[in-house]
Formats: C-alpha cells, structure tokens, sequence
C-alpha cells in the first residue's frame, strides 16, 4: 500500500507529535511510505515571516529520524522540491468549484481565529491549501493517508478532486485515498491547554532531561493537596493526566498511593519526569547522531526528492495526456 503523509515544518517538534511520528514509523513495515516536509503549506499562513523556514525544516527532519523514520525505506523529502505538486495543483485549480472550498469546515474557522490575531490570511494561497494537499496526495497515486478525524473533510475533499478529474478526462488515473484513522495520545500542554509551543507550554521531543524537569515540576497538581499527606484527587491532576500517557502499568499504585496521600506531590513529579525521559532518550541519541552527519542528513533530503519526483513526474505525464495539455 502506498501511503503518504506530512507536516509543516514548525521547527523542533514536541512530544505531542511523538504519537503521530510513531504511527509513521510503525507503518513503515510493508508499506511505500512518502513523508514530506510541507513548506508550501507553511507559506499560506506564514507568508510573511519565512526567516526561520529553512532552518525549521532541518530541525524537524532531525526530529523524524530521531523518532526512527528510516530514509532507506521511507521516501523523506521537502514539498517545494517536486515542483510537480505546484503544476498538478495548477491543473486542478481549472476545475475545482471555489465553493468545494469555501464549505472545507477548516477555511472558516481559521480565517477568523487568525484574523482574530492580526493575520490576514484572505489569501488566494489559503484558501486553496486543501487542493494543494489534494495535489500532495494524488501526485503519488497513494492508496492511504494516515489522518485524525479532524483532517477527515480535507480527504473527503481530495477522493471529490480524484473523482472529478476521472470523470472529466474520463479515465481512472487517480484512486480514492482511503483514511487509516490512527489512534493518537492527546497530550496536552504543561498549563493543561492544547500543547503549543506558541503558548510556550510544550515540551520538546529532544528536551534533556533537566528540562523535562522544568516543565514537569511547572504541572499545576490537585488545589485541594495542601500538605504532602493530604488525600489527593488524581482526577483533577494534569500530572496524573501525563501518567495515564506514560506510565499505563504503574497508574493502579499512583492512584491509589495518591488517594491515601502516600506520595507527595514532588515524588509523583519525579516519577513521571523519568518516564517521559525514559521514552524521549532513544529518540534524543538518534537525533544527535544524525544532526552529528549534517552532509548525511543533505543527502537524505536530495536522494527522496529524486525519488518522489521520478513517481510524480511518470503522475503529470499521464494527468497532461489525459487532459490533452
Ligand atoms: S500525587 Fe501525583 S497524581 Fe496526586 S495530585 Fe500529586 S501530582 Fe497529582
């Protein structure tokens, strides 16, 4: 099964992404995986600010193969290095009903929730992003896309695209991606909010281990726990809500060690400190072993580009006969 999937690259990742990225790395096993970095995708809301662009691609590329993405199996590569998705996404453009996109449940929300921040993402580049994703996903021919159940209408929208172009030109190039709805850990963030490291409450996939525990000793705990022995409510305790994550065949005895206030709050703290490290360490080596080999990592980025780009150039080959362009 060929299947594909990708970020925008935001710069170092944080644990939230952890879950997502061991997905990519399970699916790995007997599949044709193509990861790609979407910088394009980035430009429609960040068009304005790209100084940090390059830069944020190299660290988050770092960050996959720390997670385990093996560039000899996967195809690893950056959008804006097949420009094939840029032509495929022009050609779909021609005719894709401008209200497919405009009822896309995202454009709305994001228009005003960033225009709320001073964003003027009006943009002709916005408001098409999810035919470009459409062009990402069909320039492969990919059978499968790895997606929560949020980012379900952006498929539904590219298997339309798919379809509409195999009636028209009247041929069966392009499949119909189906969905693999993972189940992925929602962590959230050090302040209990969505976790962000716009709201500075993440906590970096190669964090060291002081700076985990930074982050974890700033976990706001049960208000009722006043003194160590105090009975606490491990319900209302974000840092119990981290152990349910972390550490599932310990949570039994921290619970209940909580509830007969048996283990203080600080204890309880160091505890899961050293299960996220426990977790983070492997992925902390691989990171610094590749970013050690930076002519490696370079080589990793031009070798998948050549090889996306010789499946989506044999694509827009036989998009442009069929269209008769
Ligand atoms: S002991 Fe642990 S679970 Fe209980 S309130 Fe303190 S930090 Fe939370």
């Amino acid at each position: 099964m060929r299947i594909l999937s990708g970020m925008r690259p935001t710069g170092r990742l944080h644990i939230g992404h952890l879950s997502v990225l061991e997905n990519w790395v399970r699916l790995q096993q007997g599949n044709d995986c193509f990861y790609f970095i979407s910088d394009w995708h980035a430009l429609t809301t960040g068009y304005d600010d790209t100084a940090e662009l390059k830069h944020n691609i190299r660290e988050m590329l770092l960050d996959w193969l720390g997670a385990g993405l093996d560039p000899e199996v996967s195809t690893i590569f950056v959008q804006s290095q097949v420009k094939e998705h840029a032509e495929l996404h022009l050609l779909f453009s021609m005719f894709t009903p401008l209200s497919w996109l405009e009822r896309v449940p995202t454009y709305k929300d994001q228009l005003q929730q960033l225009g709320q921040e001073g964003k003027d993402i009006s943009t002709y580049g916005f408001l098409g992003y999810p035919l470009l994703m459409a062009a990402d996903i069909l320039v492969y021919l990919a059978d499968a896309v790895p997606v929560g159940e949020d980012q379900l209408p952006h498929l539904e929208f590219c298997r339309e695209v798919a379809r509409r172009f195999n009636y028209l030109y009247q041929t069966q190039l392009f499949p119909e991606p189906q969905a693999l709805l993972s189940q992925i850990a929602m962590i959230p963030g050090i302040d209990g909010r969505k976790m962000s490291k716009s709201y500075h409450n993440d906590i970096a996939m190669s964090a060291t281990p002081e700076e985990i525990w930074q982050r974890v000793r700033m976990m706001v705990t049960d208000p009722a726990r006043i003194h160590k022995n105090d009975p606490g409510h491990p319900e209302v305790c974000l840092v119990h809500t981290y152990h349910e994550i972390f550490s599932k065949e310990e949570l039994e005895e921290i619970r209940s060690s909580c509830r007969e206030g048996s283990i203080g709050c600080v204890a309880c703290k160091k505890r899961l400190a050293a299960k996220i490290n426990s977790v983070l360490e492997p992925v902390r080596e691989r990171r610094a072993s590749w970013a050690a080999k930076p002519r490696l990592v370079e080589e990793i980025i031009v070798e998948g580009a050549d090889r996306a780009r010789r499946l989506a150039s044999c694509t827009m080959q036989r998009v442009r006969e069929a269209m008769g362009v």
